[in-house]
């Protein structure tokens, strides 16, 4: 033991706070990178269609095109395009506002079993293309909440779901009070996630498979924006697969924290 035992208390302070910022400059360099990696994901997402677009309107703008179902064809590919774009753009602002807390939220009783039937409907036609079957089993309850949050979290979840799925496959949407919480589950038959990926699938721009997600007009940033909704009201968010059989994400949010 020190016969001066009040400066050990200085020296561990001293390597107690040098430890701290050392600590806060590694979590600053962090978010550096997360930033730049961010932007750069964006700019290359967002060029992809751009090429695309300019490629068919020089083609159509050429005039070699003479064949009127290839103009059709061209046009409607440009048309896709752009509304990936759109769709990203909107993703990313998302987040923007997600991360930022800048803008104003505006909060309402939300009937999630209205708001489920709304986004079923919405989906109807890509469940009828995959041939997929949606099945809700929802309690009459009230969330309160924003309604442009809760719409984001049930659209990609139910969406993904639909999308990583196979002819004939179903898809489970069970939402219930318990504890003053809402439990909401998102099970799919589907194709499932391969283990080395689950922890994965939230980062931005993450996607098992590119070409898949991209033929389904996927950004990567769907999970990305439910993890950041889940965090907004403090709630957690966890998922189980397994490849070829299927997925469950359960959501869990308070209900009664305004
Ligand atoms: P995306 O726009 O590509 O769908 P998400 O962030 O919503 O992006 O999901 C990230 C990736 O996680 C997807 O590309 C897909 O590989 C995987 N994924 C998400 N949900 C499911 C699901 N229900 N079944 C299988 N894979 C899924």
């Amino acid at each position: 033991p020190s016969p001066y035992p009040e400066i050990n208390v200085i020296a561990d302070t001293t390597m107690e706070m040098s430890r701290d910022v050392e600590e806060y400059l590694a979590r600053i360099e962090k978010e550096k990178q997360i930033r730049q990696e961010f932007f750069s994901n964006a700019s290359h997402e967002l060029k992809t269609p751009i090429t695309s677009i300019q490629g068919y309107a020089e083609l159509l703008e050429g005039g070699l095109i003479r064949d009127e179902n290839m103009q059709r064809d061209f046009a409607g590919r440009i048309k896709k395009e752009a509304v990936r774009m759109t769709g990203l753009i909107n993703d990313i602002l998302m987040i923007s506002r997600l991360e930022t807390k800048e803008a104003e939220v505006v909060m309402t009783d939300v009937r999630i079993s209205v708001l489920l039937e709304e986004i079923v409907g919405s989906l109807k036609p890509q469940a009828a293309a995959g041939q997929v079957f949606i099945h809700i089993d929802c309690q009459p309850l009230m969330i309160r909440a924003n309604a442009q949050h809760m719409r984001e979290l049930f659209t990609n979840l139910i969406g993904n779901a639909v999308k990583y799925n196979r002819p004939g496959g179903q898809v489970w949407v069970n939402v219930r009070e318990a504890d003053h919480q809402m439990v909401a589950r998102v099970r799919d038959n589907g194709v499932g996630i391969p283990e080395d990926s689950l922890d994965r699938i939230f980062e931005r721009f993450y996607r098992v498979d590119k070409g898949r997600s991209r033929k389904q007009g996927g950004t990567g940033l769907g999970l990305s924006i439910v993890k950041h909704i889940v965090g907004y009201y403090h709630g957690t968010i966890r998922v189980e697969s397994k490849l070829d059989e299927g997925s469950e994400f359960v959501v869990i949010l308070p209900m009664d924290e305004t």
